[in-house]
């Protein structure tokens, strides 16, 4: 039924294996025998694909699938006690399966909850605001293995905690509106105001939406059946990250019409929606907001009554794989594949999904057309600064008495955003996610914009009881796990990086470790294939050149330090061979040294 369900489309093989392991718990080899024979593809894509996502499993884990959410934020809202606390409930150690194959507990990156952790999925359900008392309520539950729709629902509650409002997060829209504004316009009349605008993506790399709609109109397409293609990206990963939950949640409609939108600029009749697995609990609400659009015949055959213009969209889940908020890899994924990502040239607008045409934009990005289709270009561009027009959604979270979102101009002072959320004595703001800045209170003047401090809307906030050392160690940590493997500097590097790291925190480190640090950023930077290899080391850079007494306080005077206990290793060689030279004692060496 599953595979019928998905018209036995090689292109659906993520999301065949997503609802596979909902129906079996897991992906045993002879459904993937089954999948792959039905689809059309190889097994070896079969596997590969069921090992790169880690919410995929070959092996049964618990009937109860417990993932605590391990990022920075969640550590400082004492997630860790959390755990565990909840292994100790249930008896368990980190990673396992129980006994009775009932329930198993492991930690999972940031699930976007940073404004209302702390937060974990049970079987890809969000549940916030974890506290020891919710944990014992929760292990009860398991133990008497209520099914979770019979939990309490508020557990699942998900607020939106919008604080600011500005252009986007205030405006109201009646569905079409925006939409009857652009095919007014017409296809060359709507990228020429969204050109006025210099709207940029907001997804972090800032690319020119225009430049980006005119190059897919422009490309030929390939084939006899040449055609175009819509992506909205849904995968936010980066850790702090949430405004993207907020407006699917909340502005769902913005959203699937700012696609209908580029569908109809760029000449496409099918969009795709990728939606990060940890946000799995929105897809039901989302689809039946499409078929509403469908009724309304906002979305189908000659959408608004414009004869020709038939354009649809459907949504494609994620299965946890921080990478595929690369675009390129996303589309790899969308086609039912590792989402690795793809050499460069060509790009997306011109060989995207399937090898054709695709523009790929930010969930933030197509919510700000509706404005730009309905009031122009220009009124757009009068707000922000020179190269950095409209407004910018923050996800505020950290050492602050209200997190949540914040819409801004652009241009607007870190210190002014610390101020209107509460920051308690910042010491710190990591902007931008694990990938971004590590701004330090002399750079609180400095400015949310392209032109100066550029985000994708995460903004983290450091009291000054923070260890910045341990928040740096905790994203080395992140970037190890979420390699995708394809390229050495980045599989190797990152995992050299995070035990170095680990060599220091545990009293080990030496100079040695910071001039090895100072070595391996570079080479990855240098050397890695896409953004999460050539990013992974920024906070490294930035903690150790602004917050250095953090790692020196830990450093041995001496210029090299073995992680391991060298002697008692070799002990029981040296037992055996009745050999103990008194000079091949390294620390009797380093002494000497
Ligand atoms: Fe994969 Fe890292 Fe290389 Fe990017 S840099 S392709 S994530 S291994």
């Amino acid at each position: 039924a599953i595979v019928d369900k998905y018209r036995r489309q090689p292109t659906y093989l993520v999301q065949v294996l997503r609802e596979v392991q909902d129906a079996l718990d897991h992906i045993p080899p002879a459904a993937m025998a089954y999948v792959a024979s039905a689809l059309g593809v190889p097994i070896g894509q079969v596997e590969a694909v069921t090992a790169f996502y880690a919410f995929f499993h070959d092996r049964p884990m618990g009937r109860y699938r417990v993932l605590i959410s391990d990022n920075i934020t969640d550590r400082m809202l004492g997630s860790m006690a959390l755990v565990e606390h909840m292994l100790n409930r249930l008896k368990l150690k980190l990673g396992e399966v129980s006994a009775d194959g009932v329930v198993s507990v492991g930690l999972t990156s940031c699930t976007g909850m940073c404004d209302q952790g702390p937060a974990m999925l049970v079987n890809n359900r969000t549940i916030t605001r974890l506290t020891p008392r919710r944990i014992d309520e929760i292990c009860e539950l398991i133990r008497a293995q209520v099914p979770l729709d019979d939990w309490p629902s508020f557990y699942f509650k998900v607020d939106d905690n919008i604080r600011r409002a500005d252009m986007l997060l205030a405006a109201q829209w009646s569905p079409g509106e925006a939409l009857r504004a652009a095919t007014s316009l017409g296809p060359q009349g709507m990228i020429h105001e969204l050109r006025l605008s210099n709207l940029r993506g907001r997804g972090g790399a800032g690319f020119t939406t225009a430049v980006k709609w005119e190059a897919a109109r422009n490309a030929p397409g390939h084939g006899p059946n040449a055609t175009r293609y819509v992506v909205c990206n849904a995968d936010e990963g980066e850790p702090g990250t949430f405004k993207d939950r907020v407006l699917l949640q909340s502005y769902a409609g913005h959203v699937f019409e700012g696609m209908t939108i580029a569908g109809y600029a760029i000449g496409a009749s099918r969009g795709f929606l990728y939606l990060r697995g940890e946000y799995t609990y929105l897809l039901q609400a989302l689809e039946k907001h499409l078929a509403d659009l469908r009724k309304m015949n906002l979305l189908g055959r000659s959408v608004c009554g414009v004869e020709g213009f038939d354009f649809d969209i459907e949504i494609h889940v994620g299965a946890g794989a921080y990478v595929c908020g690369e675009e390129t890899a996303l589309i790899e994924s969308l086609e039912g594949k590792p989402g690795r990502p793809r050499i460069r040239p060509p790009f997306p607008v011109t060989h995207g999904y399937l090898g054709q045409p695709t523009v790929v934009n930010n969930v933030e990005t197509l919510c700000k057309v509706l404005e730009i289709a309905t009031h122009g270009g220009a009124r757009y561009a009068g707000l922000g600064t020179k190269q950095s027009t409209g407004t910018k959604i923050l996800s505020v979270s950290g050492d602050v008495d209200r997190p949540g979102l914040y819409e801004y101009p652009f241009g607007v002072r870190i210190a002014q955003v610390l101020e209107d959320c509460g920051a308690r004595h910042p010491q710190a703001v990591q902007v931008s996610g694990a990938a971004g800045m590590c701004l330090s209170e002399r750079e609180f003047g400095r400015r949310i914009a392209f032109e100066d401090v550029p985000t994708a809307g995460s903004f983290m906030v450091f009291g000054a009881q923070r260890d910045l050392f341990e928040v740096a160690r905790n994203f080395t940590h992140f970037f190890a796990h979420e390699s995708c493997g394809f390229c050495t500097p980045c599989r190797v590097g990152t995992t050299l990086v995070s035990n170095l790291m680990d060599k220091i925190a545990a009293g080990h480190g030496t100079q040695y470790e910071m001039n090895e640090l100072n070595r391996l950023a570079g080479v990855i930077k240098g050397s890695a294939h896409c953004g999460l290899g050539t990013a992974s080391c920024n906070a490294i850079v930035d903690t150790v050149q602004k917050f250095r007494p953090a790692y020196e306080k830990r450093l041995k005077a001496v210029d090299f330090e073995p992680a391991f206990d060298l002697d008692a290793a070799l002990a029981k060689a040296r037992e055996v061979t009745g050999r103990d030279d008194a000079d091949a004692h390294l620390a009797q060496g380093m002494e000497q040294h």
